[in-house]
């Protein structure tokens, strides 16, 4: 088994240098997820390629060898990039080149290992006037990965999430071929239109997670800056107030940005540096001490951030705008005075700025964050919210509630976040596993309400199953991409 393994490490170091793959223990322990719930696990190898060529070969050893490959961009998602049943991490950070700003067509195309601060400053230095779409994430997270596969970022209230801003991809198959997708499959093309030859093969590698090839392109949309940016903090003391103004500012196009959350992610601030209460994870949490947590906290029990953008003519309209239809549906609303850091954040996500200061509250000193991500509508927020509240303190959880608006009111995200737990605590990850699987089982079955991240059996039951199935196997017919993921191997 040691010769075994010697020969791949031999095949890896002669494709990407012997600086560039390891199989050290301390090295591969470097690259466990450290904030998820899910079991942890390491690597046998991890590779640092430099090219689209060295991605080719190392794809075909992989074939060769029938070993697993994880792509790994930053490596900061939540339990993306664990390598289940070990083989290859392809740590993509040294292909970090910007390769094209075209403030004309409002574009970018990037390599794997941008993040979103790199692209930032450098967009700032050059052109003032234009803005990526960010998450609330970490300035070190991977612009192509989180606008390929997660992302959720500040345009959602009018776009949907982020790979609605893709326009083009350049792709490594898992047997080693390169594709690119959009206008960009015709040599020498501009990288500015997703639907242009055939069916948009784009979208086949969007949310993918890497189980269908190595994408090192990516071609993104940018955005005008707005000259003016300004936030408002409206709450209710019931969800259900606030549906038909979420509703009607949205489709008006009154409002830019809306976020949705309740108390509780003041909870969450107010505890991100200080000891997680005692009573947290340890069975139902009574009536009385949600009460007194909330009366801390001094939060309604929901609150609406709404962003205006424009220019000063154009914000002004939106806010009397927005007041007479906040006035109109009343609910007994009321404005409220939003804190320095809030009003900060907002206004640096309008800019395209991002922040760290999310991540350090949310992350806290233990570490621990997971989310259940539902995507709802609105009309089933009040029976949605109130079921999932039941299902978290039956388990001993403040409810944590951030509701994304999406696509100009058609949709929402309902976001449960799990945080401050130590996730190197087996038993205590357990027990988060059980509630978010409990939401989400509430929401599909109750609801018939999608969830993001679901396991095998579950996606089993979606009428696509099949399909994307015959396409893995098509794209990875040894199936060495996430081999563990719901359409990797039985
Ligand atoms: C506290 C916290 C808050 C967060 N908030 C948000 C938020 O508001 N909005 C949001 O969108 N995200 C958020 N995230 C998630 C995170 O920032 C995103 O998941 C991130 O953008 C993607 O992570 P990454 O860039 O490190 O990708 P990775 O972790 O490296 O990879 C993510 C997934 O994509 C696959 N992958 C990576 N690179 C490639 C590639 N080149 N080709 C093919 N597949 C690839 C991986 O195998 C993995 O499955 C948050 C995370 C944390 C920890």
């Amino acid at each position: 088994v040691v010769k075994e393994r010697d020969r791949i490490l031999n095949d890896l170091e002669n494709v990407v240098g012997s600086e560039n793959v390891s199989d050290d223990p301390v090295i591969r322990f470097a690259y466990r997820d450290f904030s998820s719930v899910w079991p942890k696990a390491v690597p046998d190898y991890v590779v640092r390629p430099g090219s689209v060529e060295e991605i080719q070969v190392i794809m075909r050893i992989a074939n060769r060898e029938k070993i697993p490959v994880i792509p790994f961009s930053a490596g900061v998602s939540i339990g993306g990039t664990i390598a289940k049943e070990g083989g290859i991490l392809l740590d993509l950070r040294r292909m970090n080149r910007i390769i094209e700003i075209n403030r004309e067509s409002m574009y970018c195309i990037v390599e794997p290992g941008v993040t979103y601060g790199q692209l930032y400053a450098e967009l700032d230095k050059k052109y003032g006037d234009v803005k990526l779409s960010i998450p609330d994430s970490s300035p070190m997270c991977s612009v192509l990965a989180n606008h390929t596969q997660v992302g959720l970022g500040e345009v959602h209230s009018k776009f949907e999430d982020n790979p609605t801003g893709v326009l083009g991809i350049e792709v490594v198959l898992p047997t080693g071929e390169v594709v690119a997708t959009g206008s960009a499959a015709w040599p020498g093309s501009k990288w500015n239109c997703r639907y242009v030859l055939g069916p948009d093969l784009t979208g086949i590698f969007l949310r993918s997670m890497g189980y269908f090839g190595v994408i090192t392109k990516a071609s993104i949309k940018l955005y005008p800056k707005p000259e003016v940016s300004q936030i408002y903090g409206v709450g209710y003391e019931d969800i259900k107030f606030a549906i038909k103004p979420v509703r009607e500012l949205l489709q008006k196009e009154i409002a830019d940005r809306i976020v949705v959350r309740n108390w509780g992610l003041n909870l969450l601030y107010k505890h991100a540096t200080v000891e997680v209460p005692p009573e947290i994870g340890k069975g139902p949490l009574p009536e009385e001490l949600l009460e007194k947590w909330k009366k801390e906290t001094g939060s309604p029990e929901i609150q609406l951030h709404i962003t205006l953008e424009g220019n000063k003519e154009v914000v002004d309209v939106k806010e009397r705008l927005m007041k007479k239809v906040i006035s109109k549906y009343n609910g007994n609303a009321q404005y409220l005075e939003l804190s320095e850091t809030v009003k900060r954040i907002s206004l640096e996500a309008s800019m395209g700025k991002p922040s760290a200061d999310v991540v350090r509250s949310i992350l806290g000193p233990r570490g621990g964050y997971d989310i259940a991500i539902l995507y709802t509508w609105y009309d089933i927020w009040p029976e949605l919210y109130n079921d999932c509240k039941e299902i978290l303190r039956i388990h001993g959880y403040p409810p944590l509630l951030s509701a994304k608006t999406l696509q100009h009111g058609r949709a929402s995200t309902f976001r449960f976040i799990f945080c401050h737990f130590d996730a190197d605590n087996e038993e205590e990850c357990r027990k988060i596993q059980k509630v978010k699987s409990e939401l989400t089982k509430l929401a599909m079955e109750k609801y018939k309400v999608p969830s993001m991240g679901l396991p095998r059996e579950v996606m089993q039951q979606c009428r696509n199953y099949e399909l994307l199935k015959k396409i893995k196997t098509a794209l990875d017919p040894n199936l060495i991409m996430h081999p563990s993921s719901p359409l990797g191997g039985e």
